[in-house]
This record gives C-alpha cells, structure tokens and sequence, in this order.
C-alpha cells in the first residue's frame, strides 16, 4: 500500500507550498485561527500545535479529506487516527455511547494529553478506525488547538505531524522536516508543553487497559479508575497480527540513525555508555548521547556528542524527542540512550526510548 503514495499521482499531488504562521499559544490571533479553519473546511490539511506533539490535523468526518492525511505521512491505512474534540458535547458526533467511566475520565482529564477508545458512532468514517468498531477521541488542552477544532465546527482527525515511523514532532520546525510540501500550512505556536503523545487508554476492553503510555500517568488513571490496567508487555508488540493501537509497532518513532538503551543504575549507565563511546570513537565512528544533566560531567571531554534532557521527568519528556532529532542530524552514526525511572511520567519515557532503538537495550550492572 505504502507503494502507491510513491507513485507519480503522488508525488504530483504531494508538491506544494508549505506556510509557516507564527500563532500566540496563549491567546491565538482570531484571523489565523479563521484561516486555517477555512483550509479544514475545504478538506485540507492543517498542523497545528497541541500540549503533546504538533498534530496534522482534517476534518475526522470527512474521509476524503482524512485520506490525505495518510497520503502525506505515508502512514498504513491499517493505522486509525486520534479524533480531537473541542467540548464534551462533540463526543455525539463520534462515539456510540459514552460510559461512566469515560465520563468520568473526561471530567478529571479532559482537556489533556488523554485519549479514550470507545465504541465507533454511525457517521466516524471507516478510515478514521481502520475499521475498527471503535474510535479513539482527545480533547487537548492547547488553546490553539482548541481554537482551531471550535472555528472548524467539526472533530479534527490528528496524528502527529511527521512521516510514518519517524520521531513525532515536538516544533514547527520538525513538523516542516518532515511534511514540507506536503501540507499547506503550519501554525506554529512554539514548542510543545509535555512532549510525549497522550495515553490511550481502551474502554472497549474488558478491562480498562492502557495501550500506549503517555501525558496522564498508570498512578493518574487509577486515581479515578483503580481497575486500569498498565499496557501489556512490549514483546507482543513486534507482532504485526491485526493491531487495536497500530501505534506500538516498536520502529514506530524511530530517529533515522541507529540507537541502543543503556539499562542499570545510573553511575553503571555512565561508565558502560562512555566505554561504548571510547571504543566506537576508535573505530573512527561519531557517536551521539542523550543523557540527562547529572550526565554531562562523564562526557564532557570525551569527544561524543552530548544533547542532555534535563533532569525533571518532565523537563525529560518536553526535549526527548528533539534530542533525538538533534542527534540525528548531528551526523553521529550511532545513538547511546540512557534509561529513567519508570514511574509517572517515566514509563512514557521508556516507551519511546524503547521504540526509537527498536527495543536494542544493553544492561549493565552497578
Ligand atoms: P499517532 O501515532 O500519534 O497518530 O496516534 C494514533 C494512534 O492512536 C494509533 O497509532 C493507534 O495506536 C491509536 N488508535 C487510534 N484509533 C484507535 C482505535 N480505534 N483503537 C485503538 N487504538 C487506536
Ligand atoms: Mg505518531
């Protein structure tokens, strides 16, 4: 399928200009907002900036003009979109019943980096779901986004801006990386606030399951849903049997260079990673490291390129996924990632970490 979207149909439909908007993240300038909302309404495409990653964003009720959402990531048609709301009360508009529970949910979460599976209304297009009998739906907290989804007058399908299997966009920058030519417009509200996309949690299951962690945290959930349930061990994930979160394949978010996950204490962390550097270094090889500040005393001299991610679980997230951009193009040939702690904010750090080395994790004992 992927081959179709590199046919000259596609390239032809694909070459266009891409304007970038500076937009007030706090107050958006009506007139922009009215611009880009007239663009969805037309059955384009917008990105726009959300609290998690910059989202590319059509009208999530109109399969034609989500399709050219898969068209310009190259995304698998087999991989549903996040619909984004701006009020509880468009939830009719894409969803069969709301229960209790995500009622509740979206009460204590909404709006957030929270997205809740539920069972498909009559009109949500069978793309949007991959046909799947249920949808996924957000409401976010970025008022531009919000703007946006209300001047629309419609649910707004996003997934984030980039192409397929590459690191989500955390700048308007990174979104032009990667859709440049692709889009007509980006509005650029600077950089995103938490930077990890949101948690899906499914509440067509049995049990209410995350499936990807993200912005609200497992300790979150259970604070209103004690049942919730942690995502299900990431081995299953290589498997490409029928997929309900597409999303988990492990390559999903993959920087283009090749990356390891260094596991252990954090002084064991630091000593394994800076051998690695030494050795590679004498191979000739450029290697990069993403560490966090209490790191960058270890590597200050050893000639490997360091992009440091703070020292906050938050701080850590909001620069992940720049970090391994920047790293990327920082023309190192070789990736060395340290681990987190795993709870709150952590286990959405490791999900990605994971998924940008492709589950390639090194050990090490203090
Ligand atoms: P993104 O990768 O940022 O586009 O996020 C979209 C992700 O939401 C998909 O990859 C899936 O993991 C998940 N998703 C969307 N719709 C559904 C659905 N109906 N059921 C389960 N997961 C879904
Ligand atoms: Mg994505």
């Amino acid at each position: 399928m992927l081959d179709l979207w590199r046919g000259r149909w596609y390239k032809r439909a694909m070459q266009r200009e891409t304007e970038i908007i500076q937009i007030n993240a706090i107050e958006p300038e009506p007139a922009i907002i009215e611009r880009a909302a007239r663009l969805l309404c037309a059955g384009e495409m917008v990105v726009f900036p959300t609290e998690t990653v910059y989202g590319l964003g059509a009208n999530a009720l109109d399969a034609r003009a989500s399709e050219r959402i898969f068209a310009a990531k190259e995304r698998p048609f087999s991989d549903p979109l996040i619909s984004h709301i701006a009020d509880e009360s468009e939830l009719e508009l894409l969803v069969g019943e709301a229960s209790e529970a995500a009622q509740k949910l979206a009460h204590a979460f909404w709006p957030g980096p929270l997205t809740l599976i539920l069972p498909a209304g009559p009109r949500v297009p069978g793309l949007i779901t991959a046909g799947l009998p249920s949808v996924a739906v957000r409401m976010p907290r970025h008022p531009v986004a919000l703007a946006l989804i209300r001047a629309a007058g419609f649910p707004i399908a996003a997934p984030s801006a980039n192409r397929f299997m590459h690191v989500s966009p955390t700048t308007a920058q990174h979104a032009y990386t990667d859709l440049r030519g692709r889009v007509p417009l980006i509005l650029d509200g600077g950089p995103c606030a938490v930077g990890v996309e949101s948690t899906i949690l499914d509440l067509c299951a049995a049990v209410p399951t995350i499936l990807r962690p993200g912005g609200i945290s497992l300790e979150e959930l259970r604070s209103v849903l004690p049942e919730t349930r942690p995502p299900a061990p990431r081995k299953a994930r290589f498997e490409h049997e029928a997929q309900k979160a597409p999303g988990q394949m492990l390559i999903h978010y993959a920087p283009a260079t090749p990356a390891f996950l260094f596991e252990g204490t954090p002084a064991a962390m630091r000593a394994a990673m800076l051998a690695e550097v030494v050795r590679r270094q004498q191979q000739g090889e450029r290697v990069g490291v993403l560490v966090a500040d209490e790191d960058i005393a270890t590597f200050h001299e050893s000639g490997a390129c360091v992009y440091s991610l703070g020292s906050t679980p938050e701080q850590i997230a909001t620069r992940l996924f720049a970090g391994l951009r920047v790293l990327e193009e920082s023309g190192a040939q070789i990736i060395l990632c340290r681990n987190f702690e795993e709870r709150g904010l952590g286990m959405a750090i490791r999900d990605r970490l994971l998924k940008a080395t492709g589950g390639r994790v090194i050990r090490v004992d203090g």
